[in-house]
C-alpha cells in the first residue's frame, strides 16, 4: 500500500506591498511552490513575480476559510511546497491559527515565515521611530472595534492611557472612534498623528501628517479610506525637536560590554 505523499504548507509574510520587502526565505519558497494562495490585491505582485511557470496561483479574496483550507489541503496532496501568501506578517490579523488547525487535523505539516508588518513599513516611510529614550519604550499594535469585538480591557482609550506608540490597524474608516479614544485618554489636541496609505507601494504610498484635531479632515482631503495605518505616538516629529535624550548605547559617557566611556 502506498500513502499519498504530502507537501508542506508555508504561511509566508509577503511584507507590506513592495515586492522587494519579502524575505529571502519567502522568495525562495515561492520560487519552488507548486501552488500559491494569496490574500487579495495587496500581495499579488510578489506571487506573480516569484512563483515559477506552471505554479497554480489563486486569489483568496472571494473564498471562505473552509474553502481556503480545503484548497490548501488539496494542493498539499499534489505538491511538495504550498504557499499561503499574506500581507505584512502572518501573525497579525491574519487568521493564521484558524487556517492552521484544519491542516494539523489533516496531518499536514505547516510553518510560518515572518514578514515585514505594515506597522514597520509605515514608520519607515515617514522616517519616524517607534521608540525614543525617555519618551516611550513601548509599542502597542491594535485596532478599534469594528465588526470584530475588542476583548475586555483592550478598548483604545484604555490602551492610549499608557502614552506609548500606538499602531492602529484596520481602523481608517473608524477614525472618529480613534479620535474619541485618544481624547478620552487625555491626549492633547495638538498630539501629532500619522496616517500612511499603502506603505512601501511603489508610486502609491501616501503619507498624511496631522494632529489629533485635524488628522481626520486631512485624510478626507487626501481621499484615504482604505489600506492605511494610523499611528499616534509621542515620538512623532522628533527629527525636528530642539532637545532629544541620547540613547545610552551610543552615549560617549556610557560604558558597556563593547565600549569604555570616554573621559
Ligand atoms: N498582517 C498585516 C496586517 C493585516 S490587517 C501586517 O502585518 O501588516 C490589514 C490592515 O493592515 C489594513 O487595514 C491596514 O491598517 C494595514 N496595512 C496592510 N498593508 C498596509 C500598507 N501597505 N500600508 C498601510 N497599512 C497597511
Amino acid at each position: 500500500m502506498t500513502t499519498t505523499p504530502k507537501g508542506k504548507v508555508w504561511f509566508v509574510g509577503a511584507g507590506p506591498g513592495d515586492p522587494e520587502l519579502i524575505t529571502l526565505k519567502g522568495q525562495k519558497l515561492l520560487a519552488q511552490a507548486g501552488a500559491v494562495l494569496f490574500a487579495g490585491s495587496l500581495v499579488d505582485r510578489a506571487a506573480t513575480l516569484y512563483a515559477p511557470a506552471g505554479c497554480v496561483i489563486r486569489d483568496s479574496k472571494d473564498m471562505t476559510l473552509e474553502q481556503m483550507t480545503d484548497w490548501l489541503i488539496e494542493q498539499a496532496a499534489a505538491h511538495g511546497t504550498v504557499v499561503r501568501l499574506q500581507t505584512g506578517d502572518p501573525a497579525l490579523y491574519g487568521a493564521l491559527i484558524e487556517m492552521a488547525r484544519p491542516l494539523s487535523a489533516a496531518g499536514i505539516e505547516w510553518a510560518v515565515v515572518p514578514g515585514v508588518s505594515s506597522a514597520m513599513a509605515s514608520m519607515a516611510a515617514a522616517g519616524e521611530s517607534m521608540t525614543l529614550p525617555e519618551v516611550t519604550q513601548t509599542v502597542i499594535l491594535t485596532r478599534v472595534e469594528g465588526r470584530t469585538p475588542m476583548p475586555p480591557g483592550e478598548d483604545l482609550a484604555t490602551l492610549a492611557a499608557h502614552r506609548t506608540t500606538l499602531c492602529i490597524f484596520l481602523s481608517i474608516t473608524l477614525m472618529y472612534k480613534v479620535e474619541a479614544a485618544l481624547r478620552a485618554a487625555g491626549w492633547p489636541e495638538d498630539a501629532p498623528m500619522l496616517v500612511v496609505h499603502k506603505a512601501s507601494w511603489p508610486g502609491e504610498e501616501r503619507i498624511v501628517r496631522g494632529t489629533l484635531a485635524d488628522i481626520k479632515a486631512r485624510c478626507r482631503e487626501a481621499g484615504i479610506a482604505s489600506q492605511a495605518m494610523i499611528v499616534a505616538s509621542p515620538t512623532l516629529g522628533a527629527l525636528h525637536w530642539e532637545t532629544l535624550a541620547r540613547s545610552k548605547l551610543y552615549d560617549p559617557a556610557f560604558t558597556h560590554r563593547f565600549r569604555k566611556a570616554s573621559a
